[in-house]
């Protein structure tokens, strides 16, 4: 197949930094490729030609059967912080194809996972399953609808061969579009295993990538530092604010870019708990809802600590100069998280007592364990009588409290309603509707399910007929959710 007729206009930058950073690679063929989904709005956007892309060739090239023509696909090292322990990891069943340059001059990357054994697969087979993929793009396109910076899913395709996992289960390969997939990770592998020449070159790309604006600044890398420490904050608070857990922070998940990346383990809190944890190898918690704030802290610190032979010759002075700059993160991630907590309970203006009345809230819905995104739907509505806790005397008060404040600012009725309206999804992808959509997907081969799922998803504030079914809560609780890394 042409690359024009694919609309696949191809540069892979990455390969020309230094080869230590990645290995060159081909995806390996797979029996019987079938498309089973596809993202027609992203690949238009992309300025693919969807068209010929699910035709019999395009399948080929996104089942990694065939690779356009010039295309030099790789596989990145990349090392990070798994626990808190130190590995070295890289692509272990991705490959990068390259990067697409879209109409309007933007650059992303375009990577199949689950194509296949890497120089970096350790034990694994390369191989993904198909249900972990179907729920990593019905998740992150949730995930852009919510307005929150991530990567993309483009197509999933079925490969014709089954996968050993406990059992057998049907293989698949994963589109995934994203703006790089620099990672903190990748900057330990260089700071660890490269020259300091090749650190700086690696920098110097992130930099030229997601960050044009520094790239004239004498203090560069400390700016970079700065950067990434902006975005992460910003996007941890999101997390925060509609209640998502991404189950697996190490380092090597956690993007130059600030996009989410990596939906292996992660879901959506359903009754508020600080310390809900879904993930079934995160038994001590790390990752729990209420950590993952400091954690993104924690993870800025590894990425400062290789960033320090950029940052000054004196090594004391670049430490010096690198806790200062790590030492914002805190107040920025405040900031946002208040900032988002205030438009999520409609306050237009600022008071001194936004923060205890917020708190307060918080408390008493994980007293009576109400449920996180149901509970801001139904203030957004002004139905109180639709929380878990309207019976209590205490919430009762707050409430009556929560109205004196919206009284006292200038903003009108409509003003807060919409506010409230554009920051509190009224659908989340619920874990019990994601795993009917799968299970009717995988058992069945009927996508109809997820489908209808992900159209509910893709607007998720716009408070639809449609989407108060998908409000539901499912109807046996009791049992704790429970999710598996990257099967
Ligand atoms: P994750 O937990 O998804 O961040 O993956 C951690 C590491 O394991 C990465 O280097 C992956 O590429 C690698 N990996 C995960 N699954 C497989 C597999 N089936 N085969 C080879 N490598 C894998
Ligand atoms: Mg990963
Ligand atoms: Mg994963």
């Amino acid at each position: 197949i042409q690359n024009k007729e694919i609309g696949w206009n191809y540069d892979n930058s990455y390969s020309r930094l230094p080869e230590t950073l990645f290995e060159s690679i081909e995806p390996a063929p797979v029996d019987s490729p079938n498309l089973v989904i596809f993202n027609q709005s992203l690949a238009e956007s992309l300025g693919l030609n969807s068209k010929n892309l699910q035709s019999e060739e395009g399948v080929n090239v996104l089942a990694g059967n065939e690779v356009p023509e010039g295309t030099q696909p790789i596989a990145q090292a990349y090392a990070g912080h798994q626990f808190g322990n130190f590995t070295m990891l890289g692509d272990g069943r991705a490959v990068l194809l390259g990067e697409q340059i879209t109409p309007s001059g933007e650059r992303f990357d375009i990577q199949l996972k689950g194509s296949g054994r890497t120089p970096f697969s350790r034990g694994g087979d390369g191989r993904a399953s198909l249900g972990p993929m179907l729920r990593e793009y019905i998740i992150s396109e949730a995930m852009h609808g919510l307005r929150i910076p991530t990567n993309r899913s483009l197509s999933v395709v079925t490969t014709g061969e089954s996968v050993r996992r406990e059992t057998e289960l049907p293989g698949a390969v994963l589109t995934r579009v994203a703006a790089s997939h620099l990672r903190i990770g990748t900057f330990e592998y260089a700071a660890r295993w490269g020259s300091v020449e090749e650190l700086r070159m690696l920098a110097d790309y992130a930099i030229h990538r997601h960050y044009p604006d520094i790239e004239d600044n004498d203090d560069r890398y400390l700016a970079l530092f700065e950067e990434v420490i902006k975005r992460q904050a910003a996007l941890i608070a999101k997390w925060e604010l509609v209640g998502f857990i991404h189950g697996v922070m190490n380092t090597d998940n956690m993007t130059i870019s600030g996009e989410t990346i990596d939906y292996g383990p992660c879901a959506f809190m359903d009754e508020y708990d600080p310390k809900t944890v879904f993930s079934s190898i995160d038994v001590q918690g790390r990752y729990a809802y209420q950590n993952q704030p400091p954690i993104g802290q924690w993870n800025l610190a590894r990425f400062a600590e290789a960033l320090l032979p950029l940052l000054h010759d004196d090594q004391e002075k670049a430490v010096e100069l690198a806790v200062e700059v790590h030492s914002k993160y805190e107040r920025l991630y405040h900031a946002h998280w208040l900032s988002g907590m205030r438009d999520k309970l409609g306050f237009h203006n600022e008071e001194e007592q936004d923060e205890p009345l917020i708190e307060d809230l918080l408390r008493i819905m994980e007293k009576h364990r109400a449920d996180f995104t149901n509970t801001f739907r139904a203030l957004t509505l002004d139905k109180p009588e639709n929380t878990a806790m309207n019976d209590t005397t205490e919430f009762s008060h707050w409430y009556k409290q929560w109205q004196a404040r919206l009284s006292r600012q200038e903003a009108s009725k409509a003003a807060v309603s919409q506010l409230m309206k554009k920051s509190n999804p009224a659908v989340i992808p619920r874990n019990h509707r994601v795993e009917e959509a799968l299970e009717a997907a995988v058992a069945k081969e009927d996508y109809s399910v997820m489908e209808r799922l992900m159209d509910v998803l893709s607007d998720p504030y716009a408070y639809s007929p449609e989407q108060e079914e998908y409000a539901k809560l499912p109807e046996t609780s009791r049992q704790p959710y429970r999710t598996f890394c990257g099967t």
